[in-house]
């Protein structure tokens, strides 16, 4: 399917969702975890993953964590939005599409001009301190530097003490990135967002979206249930397929 008639089925809806998922970046230069170059072929995803395994690694070998971050900061600071983010970008602007919802952390569809972007697994420039719940946003640049500092640092104890040195708030705690790691919960706000402009729309596009992680992947049934067509554009195995309207495997 190409954009121009995706626009011309897209604009005779009047509330307009995306749901999207890590496929949508991979023309970014973002692989997806699992897929072909994916950090998860590299690093255990039941470790690196999870905020207690990440934690345990870190105490005992904390460059293996700066390593794994660096390695996913720089391809996220270097991605640029594709001709997808852009398209919904221009969606939203031409008024059909009134919010997306992604599982993504990469803030390709903020960079891409879209302004109501429900973000369910958080943002890895968004940090949060845990003691005051205070947020912090910082730039691509920010974190490199950020990154580059803890790189450079030698000795376990000396790099444990620096990364709590940059990471330490006003208030006494510490700031985390808002990410959503396996095992945590969502961010109860954004979801129920997301749950209300499923209900609310009358047509979902789910794009690079496997439809295997819940709770995301039911929010195209509540969509469904309530009456909303849906377009499923996925180049790889999607369970969305099944009850789309319409599915493509691209847009491009
Ligand atoms: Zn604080």
């Amino acid at each position: 399917m190409k954009y121009e008639e995706l626009y011309e089925f897209v604009k005779k809806f009047k509330y307009v969702v995306a749901l999207t998922g890590a496929g949508i970046s991979v023309k970014s230069g973002i692989p997806t975890f699992r897929g072909k170059g994916g950090l998860w072929e590299k690093y255990n995803p039941e470790i690196y993953g999870t905020l207690s395994g990440l934690t345990k690694v870190f105490l005992f070998s904390p460059s293996k964590v700066v390593n794994f971050a660096f390695e996913f900061g720089e391809t996220i600071c270097n991605a640029k939005p594709n001709k997808i983010h852009f398209f919904l970008a221009e969606l939203e602007k031409k008024g059909n599409l009134k919010s997306v919802i992604t599982q993504n952390v990469d803030n390709l569809h903020q960079k891409a001009g879209n302004k109501n972007v429900i973000e369910i697994h958080g943002n890895f420039f968004r940090w949060f301190c845990k003691k005051c719940r205070k947020e912090e946003i910082f730039s691509e640049d920010e974190i490199m530097e950020f990154l580059k500092n803890l790189k450079s640092i030698k000795g376990r104890k000396n790099l444990i003490k620096k990364y709590y040195e940059f990471t330490k708030c006003e208030c006494g705690g510490h700031l985390r990135p808002s990410i959503v790691f396996f095992g945590e919960l969502l961010p109860e706000k954004e979801y129920r967002k997301a749950e209300e402009e499923v209900k609310k729309c009358d047509l979902i596009l789910t794009i690079g979206t496997s439809g295997v992680v819940a709770p995301a992947s039911t929010l195209p049934l509540i969509a469904k249930e309530n009456g909303a067509k849906l377009i499923d554009i996925n180049p790889g195995e999607s369970s969305f397929k099944n009850i789309a309207d319409f599915s493509t495997p691209s847009l491009f």
